[in-house]
């Protein structure tokens, strides 16, 4: 195993670390199982293990302080808040020394403020008394060692909450699909002395699961795309760790084959040139190489010409529970959108110029024009923007409600009651939040009590309104019945919609 310093922090973690979302814990055995898993991963010398509360309903969390409990070694291990929905110090706090208890563990090494969407929301989060407030306690009183942050964010916004001097290592999507838009995020974190773990370096399983359309990445001795992918990220000398999630013994043992041979920066060099350049062969595919800069309408260009790639891909990311191979295509599009930036239109009127400027720039001779019209449609079919949602939510309130109810707990009711509010800023009615999730019950998410959902016919809101895109049709089947009660019940999403939140 090969170990590079992390940032300031003193501490060397291995080339591979343990990303603890995709354990099989349906299996027999299945906790015991990513266990031994986990504490393999550790005998091979790997030492960092990222979890968080929100994978596998807590039992990531259970998994990863039961192997560091068992490792006989150091291990390093996270802990994770999300600031929007910790919103405040002590809720921050508190997630961290429930984590703890969750684990069993004293103490974790890494903090990660969780899912950072752009510089406005970092700096939300780091107000006296938010969220980033609640880590710095926890490090004063020695529960975390490190305040780190995970980002889905703009490179420049990713690089603008850098240089604020607030976090001391981040974590980041990076693979062979965006690897000239964020290099300068890698830069900025050399010169900053802020050490980088990476995730999703297999584009979210797009690179096992298009073997042929990926095999430009495999170099002499490479045992597979993926392989290869993972050997690619380790290569840039910034990146401290590469992060995979594994199920299986036998994905663990190829991981680790990718990171046992040590390569001398020359070597290192050539393997990312080589895959760039093959990369820059596939026709019609946009490298993110950015000499397309410079829209007149202010179209970030590159990040919608690298969402777009995502059509040529075959499966990978989860399928949300949707069939239909167009719908399919717009969620391809929209995740990786999301991954790249978080960019979600304020609406779906192409805002292209065709001035044709950019045609004439790019690299890849890209009918970039055709493309962002494409794309536009697509987000129109796929409802989404933000235009959609405040739609959406002005036609399901066209009535005063005295009572309203969404369903279920968790971000993605955040999302959608943050435009409810944009839009009726003054709404006096009452609010709930049901879920089926028996450890929410009591807890207050964005100021509203979530309730038993037994609790729905004595409460008895005047509307329901299904605030979720996976199980939203199963939700619907569920509570359905209370429509006899007078309980208006309406999906916000309908059929064609791709998620708004991913
Ligand atoms: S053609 Fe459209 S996308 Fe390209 S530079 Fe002009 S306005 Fe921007
Ligand atoms: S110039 Fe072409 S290949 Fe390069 S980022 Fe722009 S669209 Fe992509």
């Amino acid at each position: 195993m090969q170990y590079r310093p992390f940032g300031k922090t003193g501490k060397k973690l291995s080339a591979l670390g343990v990303g603890t979302m995709r354990f099989k814990l349906g299996e027999e055995n299945g906790f015991e199982n990513a266990v031994q898993l986990t504490l393999e991963a550790v005998k091979q010398g790997v030492n960092y293990i990222d979890t968080s509360f929100g994978y596998l309903g807590g039992q990531a969390e259970k998994i990863a302080g039961e192997a560091v409990k068992r490792a006989g070694k150091e291990v390093y291990v996270t802990v994770k808040s999300n600031g929007l929905t910790d919103v405040s110090a002590d809720a921050c706090y508190k997630r961290i020394c429930d984590s703890l208890k969750n684990m069993g563990l004293p103490k974790a090494h890494f903090f990660i403020l969780w899912t950072v969407l752009n510089y406005d929301d970092f700096m939300k989060m780091t107000l006296p008394g938010a969220a980033y407030d609640g880590a710095v306690r926890a490090k004063k009183e020695g529960l975390i060692d490190h305040i780190c942050m995970s980002a889905h964010a703009s490179p420049e916004n990713i690089i603008k909450i850098m240089r604020t001097g607030k976090i001391e290592g981040l974590t980041i999507s990076y693979s062979v699909l965006t690897p000239h838009i964020f290099e300068p995020v890698l830069q900025t974190a050399a010169e900053l002395g802020i050490g980088l773990v990476t995730m999703n370096s297999l584009g979210g399983g797009l690179i096992p699961q298009n073997p042929g359309l990926f095999s430009f990445v495999k170099q002499d001795g490479d045992e597979s795309a993926a392989a290869a992918a993972l050997s690619w990220s380790y290569a840039h000398p910034q990146i401290t760790t590469v992060l995979s999630g594994m199920t299986t013994l036998d994905e663990l043992n190829e991981n680790l084959r990718a990171f046992s041979k040590s390569e001398n920066s020359a070597e290192s060099e050539k393997r990312i040139a080589e895959v760039n350049k093959s990369f820059s062969d596939i026709t019609g595919f946009c490298t993110g190489c950015g000499y397309c800069a410079g829209c007149p309408a202010g179209i970030d260009i590159a990040v919608l010409m690298q969402a777009f790639n995502a059509i040529k891909f075959t499966g990978g990311i989860m399928d949300y529970r949707r069939k239909d191979e167009r719908l399919l295509e717009n969620i391809r599009i929209c995740y990786r959108l999301n991954m790249i930036s978080s960019f979600m239109p304020p609406d779906t009127k192409n805002p292209c110029l065709q001035c044709g400027e950019c045609e004439s720039k790019c690299t890849q001779h890209l009918p970039i024009i055709k493309r962002i019209a494409e794309i536009y449609k697509r987000f129109d079919e796929s409802a989404y923007s933000e235009k959609h949602i405040m739609d959406r939510l002005r036609n399901i309130f066209s009535v005063n409600y005295e009572k309203i109810a969404f369903w279920s707990a968790g971000l993605y009711t955040k999302k959608v009651f943050s435009y409810f509010q944009k839009l009726f800023p003054n709404q006096k009615s009452d609010f709930f939040i049901f879920d089926k999730n028996e450890k929410l019950w009591g807890t207050v998410c964005d100021g509203i009590r979530v309730e038993n959902p037994s609790k729905l016919l004595e409460i008895k809101p005047n509307i329901v309104v299904i605030s979720n895109y996976i199980y939203s049709e199963e939700i619907y089947r569920d509570i359905k019945q209370y429509e006899n009660s007078g309980v208006r019940i309406v999906k916000i999403h309908t059929g064609n919609d791709v998620p708004w939140l991913f």
